[in-house]
């Protein structure tokens, strides 16, 4: 079959809620994507921030491999080996209490909005609880995350959202303030809001709201599904400021590729009691063979070392383009998050950059925005660099 037709079996099928690239990609190895005409990409999106060790890494498959010939799932009115292990191996790494295992990001959030509803609810026995989100934030496409998720064209034809939510200027700590009172249960924030833009919080304002969390015994969400698994050079993003969340969602990086996502939570968040909360799929013996072998494999390949050294070099390049380009307004990020702000349109940016062989994806407020494989080395920066200089 060629291109063209895969292309439009897949047009016929699947439902319209994406306007994909014209490529089909068929095969990965290393940073290297190729796709079914043999074109290869250098790929500085990693499938959005999820592939951190690069396509077809043999420890990794191998792991896998090794579960589906002992036992894919069990559902969870059982124990699993690889759910303890990966469980304790998280909650460790994470410096958290408990954690509940999920299929995706979007479940993720609704886990921990529950947690910090039921939070209230222990307290006070209401059912007026309140939550403070952020502008600009994403938060996922399921009922309850697209309720906090701070964008209106996402919500608007979806309404009534859940109720109780308020949205504040990220980075703007007086904004949240004035929003707090009585009924608030929770705060959630991206420590860098990846698809609003690439925007990482100030020291001063996530400071603050924790502060503000303290004060009036308000649980703190931090959501570290882009930002977290090593991506800004610690394993978790708020590690760079000095503060810990009550309740934490992952996923992206998680399961580098295999689908799971997870919260956890300190001792005082672990609501959620038998009865409370449930899935199917989730956490199961294959999704936390990942899990576990990407715990594993951070620890084993130094990989934030990489992380730091390749992207302060990065960085650095991303500087000079911006200083070179008149298409480039601003340059913001952190280790691998990093975003340029464009005046020219980023979608022709970004499949120019295709056409030349390098994978980019964008961001809100037309930034394109780079979230490459943690493996990526100087020469693959230069590479990338270079393609860029062209076009921009
Ligand atoms: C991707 C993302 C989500 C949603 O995750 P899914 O797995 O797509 O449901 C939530 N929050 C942030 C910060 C994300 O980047």
């Amino acid at each position: 079959m060629t291109t063209k037709e895969y292309i439009s079996m897949a047009d016929e099928a699947i439902l319209h809620t994406y306007n994909r690239y014209q490529i089909v990609l068929e095969k990965g190895d290393g940073v290297y994507l190729y796709d079914t005409d043999g074109n290869k990409y250098l790929d500085f999106a990693s499938g959005i921030a999820v592939f951190a060790f690069g396509y077809n890494n043999k420890e990794y498959n191998d792991a896998l491999k090794e579960q589906i010939d002992k036992i894919i799932h069990t559902s969870n009115l059982y124990y699993n080996v690889p759910a303890s292990k990966a469980a304790e191996k998280l909650v460790k790494i994470a410096g958290m209490d408990k954690v509940f295992f999920t299929n995706s990001g979007t479940e993720a959030i609704e886990g921990a909005i529950k947690t910090a509803r039921k939070y209230a609810y222990n307290k006070d026995g209401k059912n007026d609880h309140e939550i403070i989100a952020m502008n600009h934030s994403f938060h996922g496409r399921s009922m309850g995350a697209l309720s906090v998720t701070g964008n209106k064209a996402y919500q608007e034809a979806f309404k009534p959202l859940i109720g109780g939510v308020k949205f504040a200027e990220f980075n703007d700590l007086e904004s949240v303030k004035a929003l707090v009172n009585e009924k608030t249960c929770a705060i959630i924030m991206e420590p860098v809001q990846g698809e609003g833009g690439i925007y990482p919080a100030t020291e001063e304002f996530i400071k603050g709201v924790r502060k503000i969390c303290d004060d009036n015994d308000i649980l703190l969400i931090f959501d570290e599904i882009q930002c977290g698994m090593g991506r800004t050079g610690k394993m978790f993003a708020h590690e760079h400021y000095g503060v810990k969340p009550d309740v934490m969602t992952v996923a992206k990086a998680l399961g580098c590729g295999f689908p799971v996502g997870a919260f956890l939570t300190n001792e005082k968040a672990a609501t959620l009691v038998p009865g409370d909360h449930g899935t199917t799929y989730g956490g199961n013996p294959l999704a936390t063979a990942a899990v576990l072998k990407v715990l594993e494999m951070f620890e084993s390949q130094n990989i934030l070392e990489n992380v730091n050294e390749v992207s302060a070099y990065f960085d650095e390049k991303l500087d000079e383009l911006t200083n070179k380009c008149d298409s480039v307004k601003a340059h913001r990020g952190k280790g691998f998050m990093q975003g340029l702000e464009l005046t020219v349109p980023v979608a022709e940016v970004v499949k120019k950059a295709m056409a030349k062989g390098l994978i980019v994806i964008s961001a809100g407020g037309n930034v394109l925005r780079f979230v490459p494989p943690l493996i990526i080395t100087k020469e693959n920066v230069d590479e990338a660099i270079s393609i860029l200089e062209e076009i921009l």
